[in-house]
Protein backbone atom coordinates (compact mmCIF):
# COMPACT_ATOMS: atom_id res chain seq x y z
CA UNK A 1 0.00 0.00 0.00
CA UNK A 2 1.09 3.29 -0.68
CA UNK A 3 1.87 5.45 2.17
CA UNK A 4 0.07 8.31 0.56
CA UNK A 5 -3.33 8.05 -0.98
CA UNK A 6 -3.89 8.79 -4.57
CA UNK A 7 -4.76 12.03 -5.55
CA UNK A 8 -4.94 12.82 -9.11
CA UNK A 9 -6.84 15.37 -11.35
CA UNK A 10 -8.70 16.51 -14.11
CA UNK A 11 -7.60 19.62 -15.83
CA UNK A 12 -9.37 21.05 -18.66
CA UNK A 13 -9.04 24.40 -20.08
CA UNK A 14 -12.08 26.51 -20.71
CA UNK A 15 -11.30 27.48 -24.45
CA UNK A 16 -13.85 25.69 -26.13
CA UNK A 17 -16.44 22.70 -25.71
CA UNK A 18 -14.63 19.25 -24.41
CA UNK A 19 -15.11 16.50 -27.07
CA UNK A 20 -14.68 13.24 -26.77
CA UNK A 21 -10.89 12.95 -26.86
CA UNK A 22 -11.36 14.68 -23.29
CA UNK A 23 -13.79 12.88 -22.30
CA UNK A 24 -11.33 9.75 -23.09
CA UNK A 25 -8.59 11.13 -21.40
CA UNK A 26 -10.65 12.14 -18.17
CA UNK A 27 -12.22 8.64 -18.27
CA UNK A 28 -8.72 7.18 -18.01
CA UNK A 29 -7.64 9.62 -14.74
CA UNK A 30 -11.08 8.52 -13.12
CA UNK A 31 -10.53 4.97 -13.68
CA UNK A 32 -6.77 5.16 -12.25
CA UNK A 33 -7.75 7.53 -9.22
CA UNK A 34 -10.93 4.68 -8.60
CA UNK A 35 -8.39 1.39 -8.99
CA UNK A 36 -6.27 3.19 -6.52
CA UNK A 37 -8.92 3.93 -4.33
CA UNK A 38 -7.86 7.76 -4.46
CA UNK A 39 -9.54 11.47 -5.23
CA UNK A 40 -9.53 13.76 -7.89
CA UNK A 41 -9.58 17.52 -8.09
CA UNK A 42 -10.67 19.40 -11.13
CA UNK A 43 -8.37 22.11 -11.85
CA UNK A 44 -9.94 25.12 -13.72
CA UNK A 45 -6.91 25.51 -16.39
CA UNK A 46 -8.20 29.39 -16.88
CA UNK A 47 -4.76 31.54 -17.45
CA UNK A 48 -5.57 31.92 -21.53
CA UNK A 49 -6.90 35.49 -21.05
CA UNK A 50 -7.59 35.62 -24.69
CA UNK A 51 -9.17 32.20 -25.13
CA UNK A 52 -10.99 31.94 -21.76
CA UNK A 53 -14.71 32.25 -21.47
CA UNK A 54 -17.38 31.78 -18.65
CA UNK A 55 -19.77 29.83 -20.62
CA UNK A 56 -16.95 27.20 -21.44
CA UNK A 57 -16.47 26.49 -17.62
CA UNK A 58 -20.15 26.30 -16.86
CA UNK A 59 -20.08 23.58 -20.21
CA UNK A 60 -17.10 21.71 -19.04
CA UNK A 61 -18.64 21.01 -15.38
CA UNK A 62 -21.82 20.24 -17.05
CA UNK A 63 -20.09 17.77 -19.49
CA UNK A 64 -18.05 16.50 -16.83
CA UNK A 65 -21.31 15.81 -14.48
CA UNK A 66 -23.12 14.27 -17.59
CA UNK A 67 -21.08 12.35 -17.60
CA UNK A 68 -20.80 11.01 -14.42
CA UNK A 69 -17.15 12.13 -13.54
CA UNK A 70 -17.21 13.21 -9.36
CA UNK A 71 -14.41 15.43 -7.76
CA UNK A 72 -13.67 16.61 -4.88
CA UNK A 73 -15.21 19.91 -4.13
CA UNK A 74 -14.26 22.86 -4.86
CA UNK A 75 -13.37 22.96 -8.21
CA UNK A 76 -9.92 25.03 -7.89
CA UNK A 77 -9.34 27.55 -10.77
CA UNK A 78 -5.61 28.75 -11.35
CA UNK A 79 -7.00 32.38 -11.95
CA UNK A 80 -7.47 32.18 -7.93
CA UNK A 81 -3.75 31.01 -7.27
CA UNK A 82 -1.74 33.54 -8.91
CA UNK A 83 0.00 34.74 -5.26
CA UNK A 84 1.50 30.91 -5.23
CA UNK A 85 2.54 30.98 -8.94
CA UNK A 86 3.86 34.69 -8.06
CA UNK A 87 5.90 33.39 -4.99
CA UNK A 88 7.64 30.24 -7.41
CA UNK A 89 8.74 32.78 -10.11
CA UNK A 90 10.27 34.80 -6.80
CA UNK A 91 12.03 31.55 -6.02
CA UNK A 92 13.42 30.88 -9.32
CA UNK A 93 14.19 34.56 -9.99
CA UNK A 94 16.34 34.63 -6.37
CA UNK A 95 18.20 31.24 -7.37
CA UNK A 96 19.38 33.15 -10.96
CA UNK A 97 16.92 30.38 -12.66
CA UNK A 98 15.36 32.20 -15.15
CA UNK A 99 15.72 35.52 -17.67
CA UNK A 100 13.71 37.92 -19.13
CA UNK A 101 13.72 37.66 -23.08
CA UNK A 102 12.38 40.37 -25.01
CA UNK A 103 12.77 38.08 -28.65
CA UNK A 104 9.83 37.00 -30.42
CA UNK A 105 8.99 33.78 -32.06
CA UNK A 106 9.75 35.13 -35.62
CA UNK A 107 13.20 36.27 -33.87
CA UNK A 108 13.37 32.36 -32.69
CA UNK A 109 12.47 30.75 -36.07
CA UNK A 110 15.10 32.95 -37.90
CA UNK A 111 17.64 32.35 -35.59
CA UNK A 112 17.22 28.39 -36.04
CA UNK A 113 17.39 29.26 -39.29
CA UNK A 114 15.05 26.80 -40.73
CA UNK A 115 11.54 26.64 -41.24
CA UNK A 116 10.09 25.04 -37.97
CA UNK A 117 8.11 21.69 -38.94
CA UNK A 118 5.74 22.52 -35.93
CA UNK A 119 4.49 18.65 -34.23
CA UNK A 120 2.85 17.49 -31.17
CA UNK A 121 4.86 20.08 -29.55
CA UNK A 122 5.49 22.82 -31.93
CA UNK A 123 7.83 24.87 -29.03
CA UNK A 124 11.04 25.47 -31.32
CA UNK A 125 14.18 25.02 -28.75
CA UNK A 126 15.08 28.39 -27.64
CA UNK A 127 18.55 30.00 -29.52
CA UNK A 128 21.73 29.81 -26.53
CA UNK A 129 23.19 32.73 -28.15
CA UNK A 130 19.66 35.09 -26.96
CA UNK A 131 20.54 34.38 -23.46
CA UNK A 132 22.12 36.60 -21.47
CA UNK A 133 25.28 35.34 -19.42
CA UNK A 134 24.56 33.03 -16.51
CA UNK A 135 26.50 35.33 -13.95
CA UNK A 136 24.70 38.51 -15.44
CA UNK A 137 22.97 40.86 -12.55
CA UNK A 138 18.96 39.72 -13.51
CA UNK A 139 17.08 42.65 -13.54
CA UNK A 140 14.07 42.88 -10.71
CA UNK A 141 10.99 41.05 -11.55
CA UNK A 142 9.00 44.26 -10.70
CA UNK A 143 4.98 44.67 -9.30
CA UNK A 144 3.71 44.31 -13.24
CA UNK A 145 5.46 42.34 -15.18
CA UNK A 146 5.68 43.56 -19.16
CA UNK A 147 8.04 41.40 -20.45
CA UNK A 148 8.51 37.06 -20.97
CA UNK A 149 10.83 35.41 -18.63
CA UNK A 150 12.15 31.99 -19.74
CA UNK A 151 13.66 28.78 -17.69
CA UNK A 152 17.22 28.47 -18.35
CA UNK A 153 17.53 24.46 -18.93
CA UNK A 154 20.60 22.75 -17.97
CA UNK A 155 22.19 22.00 -21.87
CA UNK A 156 23.22 18.79 -22.29
CA UNK A 157 21.48 16.80 -19.33
CA UNK A 158 19.25 13.62 -19.45
CA UNK A 159 16.18 14.34 -17.80
CA UNK A 160 14.41 10.99 -17.27
CA UNK A 161 11.11 9.96 -15.84
CA UNK A 162 9.24 6.34 -15.78
CA UNK A 163 5.67 6.55 -17.56
CA UNK A 164 2.90 4.32 -16.12
CA UNK A 165 1.76 3.89 -19.56
CA UNK A 166 4.67 4.79 -21.66
CA UNK A 167 7.59 3.06 -19.87
CA UNK A 168 10.78 4.78 -19.81
CA UNK A 169 11.37 8.47 -21.31
CA UNK A 170 14.07 10.57 -21.41
CA UNK A 171 15.10 14.17 -22.78
CA UNK A 172 18.10 15.79 -23.06
CA UNK A 173 17.83 19.35 -22.06
CA UNK A 174 19.39 22.22 -24.61
CA UNK A 175 18.51 19.42 -27.32
CA UNK A 176 15.04 18.06 -27.48
CA UNK A 177 13.27 21.13 -25.63
CA UNK A 178 14.82 24.50 -24.86
CA UNK A 179 14.19 27.46 -22.77
CA UNK A 180 10.48 27.54 -22.06
CA UNK A 181 8.48 30.38 -20.66
CA UNK A 182 7.41 30.49 -17.26
CA UNK A 183 5.99 34.13 -16.93
CA UNK A 184 4.33 36.32 -19.74
CA UNK A 185 4.64 40.10 -20.67
CA UNK A 186 0.69 39.90 -20.01
CA UNK A 187 1.61 39.40 -16.22
CA UNK A 188 0.09 35.67 -16.34
CA UNK A 189 2.27 32.74 -15.44
CA UNK A 190 3.25 30.23 -18.49
CA UNK A 191 1.02 26.54 -18.40
CA UNK A 192 4.30 25.04 -17.01
CA UNK A 193 5.23 26.88 -14.28
CA UNK A 194 1.35 27.28 -13.11
CA UNK A 195 0.90 23.17 -13.79
CA UNK A 196 3.71 22.34 -11.08
CA UNK A 197 3.28 24.46 -8.72
CA UNK A 198 -0.29 22.64 -8.80
CA UNK A 199 0.71 19.56 -8.83
CA UNK A 200 3.19 20.02 -6.06
CA UNK A 201 0.76 22.11 -3.94
CA UNK A 202 -2.56 20.33 -4.42
CA UNK A 203 -0.34 17.04 -3.69
CA UNK A 204 -1.33 15.54 -6.68
CA UNK A 205 0.64 11.92 -6.82
CA UNK A 206 -0.08 10.95 -10.31
CA UNK A 207 -0.71 13.54 -13.22
CA UNK A 208 -3.13 11.30 -16.06
CA UNK A 209 -3.17 13.13 -19.63
CA UNK A 210 -2.33 13.39 -23.05
CA UNK A 211 0.73 11.98 -24.61
CA UNK A 212 1.30 15.41 -26.69
CA UNK A 213 2.48 16.40 -23.09
CA UNK A 214 5.03 14.35 -22.84
CA UNK A 215 7.69 17.47 -23.52
CA UNK A 216 6.32 19.37 -21.46
CA UNK A 217 6.82 17.03 -18.62
CA UNK A 218 10.85 17.14 -19.06
CA UNK A 219 10.33 21.08 -18.47
CA UNK A 220 7.84 20.63 -14.70
CA UNK A 221 9.99 17.99 -14.06
CA UNK A 222 12.85 20.71 -14.12
CA UNK A 223 11.02 23.46 -12.46
CA UNK A 224 9.90 20.88 -9.64
CA UNK A 225 13.39 20.19 -9.06
CA UNK A 226 14.38 24.07 -8.70
CA UNK A 227 11.89 24.95 -6.44
CA UNK A 228 11.98 21.92 -4.14
CA UNK A 229 9.19 19.96 -4.70
CA UNK A 230 9.01 15.86 -5.05
CA UNK A 231 7.43 15.08 -8.72
CA UNK A 232 4.18 13.18 -9.15
CA UNK A 233 3.95 10.04 -11.17
CA UNK A 234 2.36 10.10 -14.71
CA UNK A 235 0.42 8.81 -17.32
CA UNK A 236 0.08 9.78 -20.13
CA UNK A 237 -2.18 8.35 -22.48
CA UNK A 238 -2.36 8.07 -26.42
CA UNK A 239 -4.16 11.12 -28.08
CA UNK A 240 -8.21 9.96 -29.88
CA UNK A 241 -7.69 10.77 -33.61
CA UNK A 242 -10.04 12.01 -36.01
CA UNK A 243 -10.78 10.27 -39.27
CA UNK A 244 -7.90 11.38 -41.30
CA UNK A 245 -5.80 10.81 -38.38
CA UNK A 246 -5.64 14.41 -37.26
CA UNK A 247 -5.49 15.69 -33.95
CA UNK A 248 -9.14 16.58 -32.27
CA UNK A 249 -9.19 19.71 -31.55
CA UNK A 250 -11.45 21.95 -29.94
CA UNK A 251 -12.88 23.32 -33.27
CA UNK A 252 -14.51 19.61 -34.44
CA UNK A 253 -17.78 20.51 -32.96
CA UNK A 254 -19.16 17.07 -34.24
CA UNK A 255 -17.17 15.30 -32.02
CA UNK A 256 -17.88 17.98 -28.82
CA UNK A 257 -19.91 16.26 -26.02
CA UNK A 258 -22.70 18.54 -26.30
CA UNK A 259 -23.35 17.73 -29.76
CA UNK A 260 -23.80 14.19 -29.38
CA UNK A 261 -25.46 14.85 -26.13
CA UNK A 262 -28.16 16.69 -28.51
CA UNK A 263 -28.02 13.49 -30.92
CA UNK A 264 -29.24 11.46 -27.64
CA UNK A 265 -25.81 9.58 -27.24
CA UNK A 266 -25.61 8.14 -23.72
CA UNK A 267 -23.34 9.22 -21.72
CA UNK A 268 -23.17 5.13 -20.73
CA UNK A 269 -22.36 4.57 -24.99
CA UNK A 270 -19.75 7.03 -24.84
CA UNK A 271 -17.79 5.55 -21.60
CA UNK A 272 -18.31 1.96 -23.22
CA UNK A 273 -16.16 2.61 -25.73
CA UNK A 274 -13.25 3.62 -24.01
CA UNK A 275 -13.34 0.53 -22.81
CA UNK A 276 -11.36 -1.51 -25.38
CA UNK A 277 -8.35 -0.16 -24.09
CA UNK A 278 -7.50 -1.62 -20.54
CA UNK A 279 -6.49 0.82 -17.86
CA UNK A 280 -2.91 -0.36 -16.35
CA UNK A 281 -3.69 -1.24 -12.54
N1 LIG B 1 -5.36 22.34 -19.33
C1 LIG B 1 -4.33 21.56 -19.94
C2 LIG B 1 -4.82 21.04 -21.27
O1 LIG B 1 -6.03 20.97 -21.46
C3 LIG B 1 -4.02 20.41 -19.04
C4 LIG B 1 -2.68 20.02 -19.02
C5 LIG B 1 -2.35 19.03 -17.93
O2 LIG B 1 -3.10 18.08 -17.71
O3 LIG B 1 -1.33 19.26 -17.32
O4 LIG B 1 -4.02 20.75 -22.12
Amino acid sequence: MPSVPYRGRLAPSPTGLLHLGHARTFWFAAERARAAGGTLLLRNDDLDAIRFRLDFVEAMIADLRWLGFTWQEPMISQSARLPRYRAALECLHAAGRIFPCTRTRRDVLEAIGAPHEGGADDEPVYPPQFRPPIDAPLPPLGETIAVNWRFRVPDGETIAFEDARCGPQRAVAGRDFGDFLVWRKDNLPGYQLACAVDDAELGITEVVRGDDLIKSTFRQLLLLRALGHAAPGYHHCPLMLDAAGGRLAKRHDALALRTLRERGVTPTEIIRQFHSEPVKP
